[in-house]
């Protein structure tokens, strides 16, 4: 991808090429793009404009103008590979949002056109419910040029050498830009931790976000496997409209102190949980957030005692068809019950046996995709004891 940005980066132009290959067993006529970053404004605006395709015809965007149909020039082969390559239009709109401006400053989360994921169930086309993530993606190379006047500083996902950008294996591509402040640190463990904030963010806030992050990143390394991205960005504002903080590969978003709670923890845990093991965010989002959550926990020692509520009527497992019409639910369940469960199993298996069984999961799924029931099978696997009571009292 190749896009270049005016003086005050709002608006970034280019040529998107999406290479893959046909991993079925059956030719592939199509393939599908997610525009995750028309979700909220729909067809009306559409943020994310893309034209002039090789390679493939496009359809009519669907789910909201997120979904868009290409059909292939040719079909593909199983095991071949092919490409798609269209001219892209990211336009940030005013709000402060992950994609989105805010004063000086553009964000662009979800604003890069995605591949959907094509699994045993078909294509997965989920929408965008207006509360927590419904994304569903590959792990990918990305090949990135970001052409921009010196005045703006633009933190991305990958690591920039020449000119050029990469990330290998990662689910996204995120960046900013804008007049930020900067600072770089190594972890003990290597990782460059790179902080930018905006102009009202305090000093205070900044170091207390790069200490945690920095901390956390090796770590979590050392629980779950080496962080492998060899760099992380985080990104610091003072308000954001319907998130306190979000992940990206390699690049977090973050409200800053004292403007709401750093969230720094929490997000540098994503790396792992739906960065690293990926997982269907919309069927199953406590494949990310409730291990997000009780990684937190660890970090901070805490083993949360007594937490788990009981059977309330409502499991934590819902997907976010569930959560979108319960939407003050979500939170407590999701993030804090789900963590909840994961503490009554480290109870159940011990903490030496949850640590290991934690390891080699992340390890099985390194850059693929889990489910719940592979879960459950890496959790039944660490423990002499038949599971089928723990989850029929904690899940449903
Ligand atoms: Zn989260």
């Amino acid at each position: 991808m190749q896009l270049a940005t005016d003086a005050a980066g709002v608006s970034w132009t280019g040529r998107e090429q999406v290479t893959f290959t046909n991993t079925s067993s059956a030719p592939l006529p199509e393939i599908y793009l997610r525009l995750w970053g028309n979700a909220w404004d729909g067809c009306t605006s559409s943020p994310v404009k893309v034209t002039h395709f090789s390679g493939g015809t496009p359809g009519t965007p669907t789910v909201a103008c997120t979904a868009l149909r290409v059909t292939l020039a040719k079909p593909v082969a199983p095991g071949k590979q092919s490409s798609v390559a269209f001219e892209l239009t990211v336009t940030a709109p005013s709000r402060a949002e992950k994609f989105g401006r805010s004063g000086a400053y553009n964000y662009f989360g979800n604003a890069l056109p995605v591949l959907a994921h094509r699994d045993a169930a078909g294509w997965h086309l989920e929408p965008d419910v207006g509360i927590g993530e419904s994304y569903y993606a590959a792990a990918a190379d990305f090949a990135v040029r970001l052409n921009h006047p010196a005045s703006l500083q633009v933190p991305a996902t990958g690591t920039q050498s020449g000119g050029l950008i990469t990330a290998k294996q990662v689910r996204d591509f995120a960046w900013a830009a804008g007049p930020f402040e900067h600072s770089e640190v190594t972890s003990p463990g290597g990782v460059k931790v790179r902080t930018w904030w905006t102009s009202v963010v305090t000093a205070g806030a900044v170091a207390a976000a790069r200490t945690d992050a920095v901390a956390a990143v090796d770590d979590f390394g050392r629980r779950f496997g080496t962080y492998p991205y060899g760099e992380l960005d985080l990104v610091l504002n003072d308000k954001w409209g319907a998130f306190s903080g979000m992940e990206y590969p390699g690049f977090v978003l973050l409200v800053a102190p004292p403007y709401g709670e750093s969230a720094a923890v929490h997000e540098v845990a994503h790396q792992w949980w739906y960065g690293i093991v990926g997982n269907n965010e919309y069927a199953d989002p406590w494949l990310d957030e409730s291990f997000a959550v009780y990684s937190t926990d660890r970090f901070a020692g805490d083993t949360k005692p007594g937490c788990w509520p009981g059977d309330l009527g409502t499991s934590f497992t819902n997907s976010m068809a569930f959560w979108k019409t319960h939407p003050n639910s979500y939170g407590t369940y999701v993030y804090t019950y789900g963590a909840c469960m994961l503490h009554d199993l480290e109870r159940l298996l011990g903490s030496t046996a949850m640590s290991a069984m934690l390891r080699t999961y992340v390890h099985d799924h390194w850059y693929g995709i889990s489910t719940p029931a592979a879960f459950k099978r890496a959790a039944q696997s660490a423990t002499a004891v038949d599971l089928t009571t723990f989850w029929a009292t904690h899940t449903r």
